[in-house]
C-alpha cells in the first residue's frame, strides 16, 4: 500500500524547540501567572502530577483535556470556573513571550506546501498533554499554522498521548487510515519512532544528518519522500 498520509511531530521535528529549556520557562511563568491562586511552587508541582495523571489515562471516554483537569483542580480545591479563565488569559497574554526559546526549521513553510502539493494529506502530531493555543501558537512560530490539516493532536481532542502506541491508533482512527498508508516522521525515538513502529507505521527520526535509512533532516526526508530517484 502507498503512504497517502504524514504524521508530523512538532517540537525539533518542524521548530527547534529545546524542551530542557522550554519546558521549565513554560512551568514557571504559569507558576508565575497563578500565584494570586496557589504559590507557584505548589502550581508547578500540581502541574507535573496533572500530567503524570494525564499520561497514564488509559480510558477512551476520558479526553486527556479531563484527565489533567480533573486532579489539577482538585489539588488547587477550586473550580473549572475558577481556575479555566485564568489559564485562558495565560495562554493569550504570557504564552507568546516563551517564543524567544524557539528558532526555525529552514524551509518547513515550503517544504509542507510541497506535500500538499504533491497530495499528501498531513496530521499534525504533536504529544497531546497541551491545550490547541499553545499547539497553535508554536505552529505559528514555524510558520506553518495556516494549512488545511486533517488533524492538530490536542489536549482537548485526544484520549492518549506519546508513547502511549494507543496515541497514534487514535490517529489512524480518525483519519480512517491503516497503518500501511502513514509515515510518522519525528525526532525522539522513544515518543515519536518506537510506538508508531509498533502499531505499523513507516517512520523517518529527524536527525541533523542522514545516517543510513529512514533518518535525517526535514529537507533529506523531504528529498525523499518527493524525489525518491534522485542520484
Ligand atoms: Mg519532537
Amino acid at each position: 500500500m502507498t503512504i497517502t498520509t504524514i504524521l508530523l511531530d512538532l517540537d525539533d521535528t518542524l521548530i527547534h524547540n529545546s524542551t530542557d529549556r522550554f519546558i521549565p520557562a513554560y512551568l514557571k511563568s504559569l507558576g508565575n501567572y497563578l500565584s494570586d491562586i496557589a504559590p507557584a511552587e505548589e502550581i508547578i508541582s500540581l502541574v507535573f502530577h496533572a500530567i503524570e495523571e494525564m499520561q497514564a489515562n488509559q480510558d477512551v471516554a476520558v479526553t486527556n483535556y479531563d484527565a489533567f483537569y480533573r486532579p489539577f483542580l482538585q489539588g488547587l480545591k477550586l473550580s473549572y470556573e475558577q481556575v479555566h479563565p485564568r489559564v485562558t488569559a495565560f495562554y493569550r497574554q504570557v504564552y507568546p513571550e516563551l517564543r524567544r526559546f524557539v528558532t526555525p526549521v529552514p524551509q518547513v513553510r515550503q517544504f509542507i506546501a510541497d506535500f500538499f502539493e504533491a497530495g499528501y494529506r498531513i496530521c499534525i502530531a504533536t504529544n497531546p498533554l497541551f491545550p490547541a493555543t499553545a499547539i497553535e501558537q508554536r505552529l505559528a512560530w514555524a510558520d506553518a499554522l495556516d494549512f488545511p490539516y486533517e488533524l492538530i493532536t490536542t489536549m482537548e481532542t485526544m484520549h492518549f498521548s506519546k508513547p502511549n502506541p494507543r496515541y497514534y491508533q487514535e490517529i489512524l482512527a480518525r483519519l480512517d487510515i491503516s497503518a500501511a498508508e502513514a509515515i510518522m516522521v519525528g525526532d525522539n525515538p522513544e515518543h515519536d519512532i518506537a510506538p508508531a513502529r509498533q502499531v505499523g507505521l513507516a517512520t523517518w527520526r529527524i536527525t541533523a544528518a542522514a545516517d543510513g535509512a529512514g533518518n535525517g533532516s526535514l529537507a533529506e526526508f523531504h528529498d525523499w519522500l518527493l524525489h525518491p530517484h534522485k542520484p
